[in-house]
């Protein structure tokens, strides 16, 4: 599991360069609660539960913790390579389901959790064109 050697910046207002990341992001939806990395800072409406802030602590590793970087690199890369999109929410989802794992003790809760998280990675707004077993291959690898 990975380490996080520095501390991320929680803020409920909507991300820097909004309009750009609408446009290169049409199904991210601030209003719905939806949650994005930029550098060091996690950019959501309402308070995430830790396991979903571990996550995106994995993409503000991805990222080098640095806005600069996610703009001048990720966040294109990210936008056009699906294959670099996949690698990036593979590592983010196979480490949010390792920390689950650790703080969901009672397996019902955890098998309905991942469900939750294979659905979550096989939805359209990832553009993976992956189906639910891969997603949970994925995830459990
Ligand atoms: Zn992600």
């Amino acid at each position: 599991m990975m380490n996080v050697p520095r501390k991320l910046t929680l803020k409920a207002k909507k991300p820097p360069l909004f309009g750009l990341i609408k446009l290169l992001f049409p199904y991210y939806d601030f209003d719905k609660n939806d949650i994005i990395t930029v550098g060091n800072t996690i950019y959501t409406r309402s308070m995430p539960s830790s396991i979903a802030l571990w996550h995106e602590r994995v993409h503000a590793h991805q990222q080098k913790y640095s806005k600069l970087y996610f703009f001048t690199f990720y966040l294109w890369k990210y936008a056009f390579n699906s294959r670099f999109r996949l690698q990036m929410e593979a590592e983010a989802f196979r480490s949010q389901y390792a920390y689950a794992k650790k703080v969901i003790k009672d397996r019902n809760k955890l098998s309905k959790y991942l469900l939750f998280m294979v659905t979550t990675l096989a939805d359209p707004r990832y553009k993976l064109d992956i189906n639910e077993k891969i997603a949970r291959e994925i995830i459990t690898k």
